[in-house]
C-alpha cells in the first residue's frame, strides 16, 4: 500500500511538472504565430524540388573545405551558420564560403546555450561585423544555438533586423552525435520533401561522418531532381507569385 501511495505521488509530480512546463512555454507565441508573421522560418511549402542544406558551428579548417569541395562537385549551394569567434580564427575559410556563392549567416559569437537579450544583441553585431570585414556582406539570418528560442530571443533578433532560421524538424541529422553515416543518410533521404531545410554541422567535433553522408546524399537527391539552394533563394521561391 505504501508503495502504491509513493507511485501515485510520483505520477502526480510528473504530471504536475509537465503541466508547469506547458504553462511556461504557453507564454511564448509559438511556431504558428512566428511562421505566419514571417519572423521565423522552419521550411517552406512548395512543389518545386528545392532543398536548403545548412551547416552550423563552423568554420572548421578541415571539414568546411571538404563540405565546400562536395558542394562544388554537385553544383550545390548551401547556407553556413557560423560562430563569430571561429570566423575570426579562420577568415580564409569564411572567405572561400563567400567566394563560392554560398550564404553566410549568424550563429552568435561564442555559441552560448542560453543568452540574455542584451548579450544576444552584442554577439549578433560582433559576429556580423566580423563576417562583413571578411566578405563585404552583412548576414541577414540568425539561428539560435541549439534551436532554443523564446519571445525575448526572437524579438531581439527581429528588432536588430534579422530573420530567424530554424530547420525542418524531420531533417535534424543529429550528426553532432556521430550516429553513423547510414543514419545520417537515412534521416535526410527517408523524409525528404521539396522546401525542406536540413541541419548538418561542419564543426564542433569529428565531422567525417557528415562528409561521408554528404557523398551519398548529394548525388542521390540530385538524381531525384532536387536543386540545392541557399536559404535566401528558398525564401524567394516561397514569396514568388504562382505563374498563371
Ligand atoms: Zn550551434
Amino acid at each position: 500500500m505504501k508503495s502504491l501511495v509513493i507511485k501515485v505521488g510520483v505520477v502526480f509530480l510528473v504530471l504536475f511538472g509537465i503541466g508547469i512546463g506547458f504553462a511556461t512555454s504557453a507564454k511564448d507565441k509559438g511556431r504558428p504565430y512566428y511562421e505566419e508573421k514571417g519572423y521565423v522560418l522552419w521550411e517552406i511549402k512548395t512543389d518545386e524540388k528545392v532543398i536548403a542544406l545548412t551547416f552550423d558551428d563552423g568554420p572548421h579548417p578541415t571539414y568546411t573545405p571538404q563540405v565546400l569541395d562536395l558542394l562544388k562537385k554537385y553544383e550545390a549551394k548551401a547556407t553556413f551558420f557560423v560562430i563569430g569567434e571561429r570566423a575570426e580564427k579562420y577568415p580564409e575559410v569564411v572567405s572561400r564560403i563567400g567566394e563560392e556563392n554560398h550564404e553566410i549567416a549568424n550563429h552568435t559569437y561564442t555559441h552560448p546555450l542560453s543568452i540574455s537579450p542584451a548579450k544576444l544583441k552584442e554577439e549578433l553585431k560582433k559576429t556580423n561585423d566580423i563576417i562583413h570585414d571578411i566578405t563585404g556582406t552583412y548576414p541577414i539570418f540568425y539561428r539560435p544555438v541549439g534551436g532554443q528560442y523564446n519571445d525575448k530571443i526572437i524579438n531581439t533578433a527581429i528588432n536588430e533586423g534579422y530573420k530567424v532560421i530554424m530547420w525542418s524538424w524531420h531533417q535534424d541529422t543529429e550528426d553532432w552525435k556521430t550516429p553513423g553515416v547510414k543514419k545520417i543518410v537515412k534521416k535526410v533521404l527517408s523524409g525528404v520533401q521539396p522546401g525542406n531545410i536540413v541541419l548538418f554541422h561542419d564543426s564542433g567535433g569529428d565531422r567525417s561522418q557528415t562528409i561521408r553522408a554528404l557523398e551519398e546524399i548529394l548525388p542521390e537527391l540530385q538524381q531525384q531532381g532536387y536543386k540545392f539552394v541557399t536559404v535566401s533563394e528558398l525564401i524567394e521561391i516561397y514569396t514568388m507569385p504562382a505563374s498563371p
